[in-house]
């Protein structure tokens, strides 16, 4: 079976109610069932809801961008996976770049949240990546290793072909550059080769893992034609409908190739 494209879309801290109910209404209509690859929203919080319920029966996911690992209690700003459970949310990031770098999420919180998803049949959308520091380094692919043997400690191997691994090289994101289909594919295999190493070939071959960082219509064909990159987490072009459909379009044909 070949594994499924996932075009998921990472709205950051954009959109009101009203324009998020602008963005999400064409992509409703375009995607309507079609289920072939999967499309994911990952939305600010106050509009999941809006989200959702515009969504309804279609084939959109809705992934919430960070969560607690805690299940509730004296925790002030935070949001446990059973309130997104109970806005059918059904995806999460776990490691965003901008929790790891901004608000200061170590692997093993990361870690944490990740398990909590799981625990609450959550799927988590575990992301990994280097900086730029660290790609001239010469560290790209230990740091990528430990980011995703990190994040994924004591996650078995029944649970793991729920997590989506999102390789997102931070020098990437936002920034206009894109790593060459060449450069993204190298790290998506030894990504891969971490994953069968710790849950064997059979298991790693199911796990998707999607690539980050300035994803756009003009690049996605070719970055989508590699045998390990299986969709795309994007930021910037998913906040226009226009470019976000095409991703999505480029998603079904990069899987009609693999049929
Ligand atoms: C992201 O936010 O995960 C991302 C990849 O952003 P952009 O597509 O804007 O680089």
């Amino acid at each position: 079976m070949p594994r499924k494209i996932v075009i998921a879309g990472n709205w950051k801290m954009n959109k009101t109610r009203a324009e998020a109910a602008d963005l999400i209404k064409p992509v409703v209509a375009a995607v309507g069932n079609r289920n072939e690859i999967g499309v994911v929203v990952a939305t600010p919080f106050t509009v999941l809801e809006t989200v959702g319920n515009l969504i309804g029966n279609a084939s959109v996911a809705l992934a919430a961008q960070n969560m607690s690992d805690k299940a509730s209690g004296a925790f002030t700003g935070e949001t446990s996976a059973a309130m997104l459970r109970d806005l059918h949310v059904s995806h999460v990031l776990a490691g965003h770049s901008e929790r790891r770098s901004l608000f200061g999420e170590t692997d093993a919180a990361v870690n944490k949240k990740v398990l909590a998803a799981l625990e609450n049949n959550l799927k988590p959308i575990l992301c990994v990546g280097e900086t730029l520091a660290e790609r001239d380094a010469g560290k790209t692919l230990d740091v990528n290793k430990t980011q995703t043997l990190a994040g994924l400690e004591g996650v078995t191997a029944a649970q793991v072909e729920q997590v989506i691994v999102a390789y997102e090289p931070v020098w990437a994101i936002g920034t206009g550059k894109t790593a060459t289909p060449e450069m993204a594919q190298e790290v998506h295999a030894f990504i891969r080769k971490v994953l069968a190493g710790k849950y064997g070939d059979t298991v790693a071959q199911k796990i998707r893992i999607l690539y980050g960082g300035s994803m756009k219509p003009d690049n996605a064909d070719a970055l989508l034609a590699q045998p390990d990159i299986d969709g795309g987490l994007i930021g910037g072009a998913s906040l226009v409908a226009k470019d976000f459909l095409a991703l999505v379009e480029s998603g079904f044909k990069a899987q009609a190739t693999r049929e």
